[in-house]
């Protein structure tokens, strides 16, 4: 299909150095409603909805973030470290405001599973559901992100 000129202009943006070094698409190079589509469709299956894996996300990020040491536990399971890096980052969907760089890593230890997500990625999630292409450095796979947040 013809790529209409907004889906053109938020393409140009995800581009590797434009907003991040390594840019939101990896080597992903289906169409940019075709990833969030089929995305939505696992979230559909997995019977859990974006806004509810964002909502989770953001609760680990402020709880790590409050701390003053390196790592909290919280419920016993989760390891979760917030880390915050200078300056901050715009959506490349064009919506006005810009998400503070902060690089949460989580750690649940029933799972063994580690992943890691930036405020920028909650955003992404919850508004767009939008989880990044394949082999993008901060692709959040729904079902890895289910099982990891959800023990
Ligand atoms: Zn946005």
């Amino acid at each position: 299909m013809k790529k209409s000129p907004l889906e053109i202009k938020i393409l140009s943006k995800m581009q590797p150095g434009e907003i991040t070094l390594n840019g939101f698409l990896g080597e992903d190079s289906r169409d940019l409603y075709d990833i969030i589509a089929e995305d939505e469709r696992t979230l559909e299956t997995l019977g859990v909805s974006a806004n509810e894996l964002a909502d989770k996300m953001q609760y680990f990020t402020d709880k790590s973030s409050d701390s003053f040491m390196d790592s909290v536990e919280i419920d016993e399971i989760f390891i979760v470290d917030t880390e915050v890096v200078r300056g901050k980052l715009p959506c490349p969907f064009s919506h006005p405001g810009i998400y503070r760089k902060t690089i949460t890593t989580l750690t649940n230890k029933k799972y063994n599973i580690t992943i890691r997500w930036t405020a920028l990625n909650i955003h992404l999630i919850k508004e767009h559901h939008f989880f990044e292409g394949k082999n993008s450095a901060f692709r959040l796979d729904p079902q890895v992100l289910l099982k990891a947040l959800f023990a």
